[in-house]
């Protein structure tokens, strides 16, 4: 299995043939939405990169093996650390160790700068890889001089959500591959094949996940068809529960950065399936659009759907919100009893 992603067959062919014509650029951004494939994409390529066998990547040649294995010594992948902002530490002190990591440090541009300016060991190119949204303020100022100065053979893999989400003088200057969302179809059969999830559950997994294999197999992992079903009609029941039953559930999903995570994602899924259905009975196809999970067929589905687009959306908002909050370390508790309350 040479190339690990899922689908994005324009962007694999874009980098496949810079490659094979000899026209690498010294940065790629590849943008689009989260959990689309950007991570695996940006490690494929430099998989193919430092790649000595033939088609790249092969899998089989030793520089494979080594970047599949413990990594590759001309591959740098390169994560932000935790951003400590005085404004936040109040607030996330609690959850601090499960943080995702934010900000890149300059000291570790600086080193980046060092050792990209450095012919590769033993490959024939010298790649790092990169969360562009951790590339902030005075990193992002430090980083450009990669781009001023670009040794050759050296290639510098950034991913982003959208152009925009990068300071505009790094962004200018990379070879922009967009991805989009992979077909459903797709999606479910990768998850049967490649993590042998069952047809039917593959289904309903890929129809929630809209285009990310990353979050369908997220779903996927999460314990079953029957775990998710749960999750799903707790969620439902909140949205007309009292103030008391919300804090409470507020506070179990929000004991931790990855239980909120995973809850304000599905509660997003749930939301956005809720407006699709709205907006098939607004427009007299009521019936004609399947949801794809049993508890958006039940009563208090119904119920909820039938408050209509306008109120659904305004929901659909604010869960969007809490999770804007959360990715910005607000402490997980409240981010969920801010979107609880407004529920
Ligand atoms: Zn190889």
């Amino acid at each position: 299995m040479p190339w690990r992603t899922i689908g994005q067959e324009a962007a694999r062919r874009f980098l496949a043939r810079s490659l094979d014509v000899g026209r690498v650029a010294h940065a790629y951004l590849l943008t689009g939405p989260a959990n689309c494939g950007k991570t695996t994409l940006a490690l494929d390529f430099a998989r193919a990169l430092v790649c000595t066998g033939d088609p790249r990547p092969c899998d089989l040649c030793p520089e494979c093996r080594m970047l599949l294995g413990a990594g590759h010594p001309d591959v740098e992948q390169i994560e932000g650390e935790v951003d400590e902002a005085p404004e936040f530490s109040a607030l996330w002190k609690a959850g601090a160790s499960e943080r995702p990591r934010r900000a890149l440090r300059i000291e570790r541009v600086r080193d980046l700068i060092r050792v990209m300016a450095t012919r590769p060991s033993q490959a024939a190119y010298r790649v790092a890889t990169l969360d562009g949204s951790t590339v902030q303020d005075a990193a992002a100022s430090a980083l450009l001089k990669l781009f001023e100065e670009p040794a050759s053979r050296s290639v510098l893999l950034l991913r982003a959500p959208a152009v925009e989400a990068l300071p505009p003088p790094i962004a200018s200057r990379c070879q922009v591959v967009r991805l989009g969302p992979v077909p459903t179809p797709q999606i479910s059969a990768w998850l049967q094949s490649a993590h042998a999830v069952p047809a039917e559950d593959a289904t309903v997994y890929a129809a929630l996940a809209t285009g990310r294999p990353g979050l369908a197999q997220r779903l996927a992992a999460g314990g079953g068809h029957t775990q998710l079903d749960a999750q799903v009609a707790l969620w439902l029941e909140m949205a007309s529960a009292d103030t008391v039953t919300r804090l409470d559930q507020a506070a179990v999903w929000g004991r931790n950065f990855p239980a909120a995570r995973a809850a304000l994602d599905l509660a997003a899924l749930i939301w956005h399936q809720l407006l699709q259905l709205a907006a098939a009975q607004d427009a007299g196809r009521a019936g004609t659009e399947q949801a794809p999970l049993p508890a958006l067929q039940t009563p208090a589905a119904h119920v909820l759907r039938d408050r209509g687009i306008a109120v659904l959306g305004a929901q659909l908002a604010r869960i969007a919100r809490a999770s804007r909050l959360l990715d910005a370390n607000v402490q997980p508790r409240l981010a969920l009893e801010w979107m609880m309350l407004g529920l």
